[in-house]
């Protein structure tokens, strides 16, 4: 199984450690060709409004949204959800997402006070002890379609969704140290 990390902008690399630490091979996406190589792919935190701009000038627009709508699994965290909206609130206006997971976002939705904080999560599946939340300007999902499964909530907003394979939370798994959801992820979508 390789697993691409769409490395555009952000934090891909630490994506990338948690799966090494998991026995993943990681190729790093940033053309058509690469992604063409790849079973699943992550998409990091960073900078929703740059990664946007990169993934259209990589010409990757078209071949993401082909392979994601054909199934391909798709792990977002934070700006890579944001990326993968239907509709975002408090964007560039120039800031079109991808539009392959049915969710309304508001960006950097906390707040000053709260722009990075760790909350204890329950999240369903997960045994062994509450998982860290790591939340670092952060967006809130306003709304989540039908088809989509909620997996985690913190306050009153969801912070970890599922839409077939698509999966993407609002807070950094890959920056808490702790393997469990995205072992748990890939449990589910890569036939582990
Ligand atoms: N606030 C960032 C954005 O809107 C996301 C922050 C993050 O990925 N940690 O793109």
């Amino acid at each position: 199984m390789r697993a691409g990390v769409l490395a555009l902008q952000g934090a891909f690399r630490a994506h990338s450690e948690m799966l090494d630490a998991l026995g993943v091979e990681t190729v790093e996406v940033r053309t058509p060709e690469d992604l063409s190589g790849v079973e699943m792919l992550f998409f990091p935190g960073g900078e929703s409004t740059t990664m946007t701009k990169l993934v259209d000038s990589s010409g990757l627009r078209v071949p993401l949204g082909e392979r994601i709508v054909a199934g391909m699994a798709v792990f977002a965290t934070c700006a890579g959800l944001i990326l993968l909206a239907r509709e975002v609130l408090g964007g560039r206006a120039d800031q079109e997402p991808l539009a392959l997971l049915d969710v309304t976002v508001r960006r950097n939705a906390y707040g000053r006070q709260r722009e990075s904080f760790e909350a204890p999560l329950t999240i369903a599946g997960i045994s062994g002890g509450a998982f860290p939340g790591v939340f670092i300007r952060a967006p809130v999902l306003e709304e989540t379609g039908s088809a989509v499964d909620v997996l985690a909530t913190q306050g009153d907003h969801p912070v970890l969704v599922r839409s077939g394979a698509i999966w993407a939370a609002t807070f950094h798994p890959e920056l808490c140290g702790d393997l469990r959801l995205h072992q748990r992820f890939l449990d589910e979508v890569g036939g582990n």
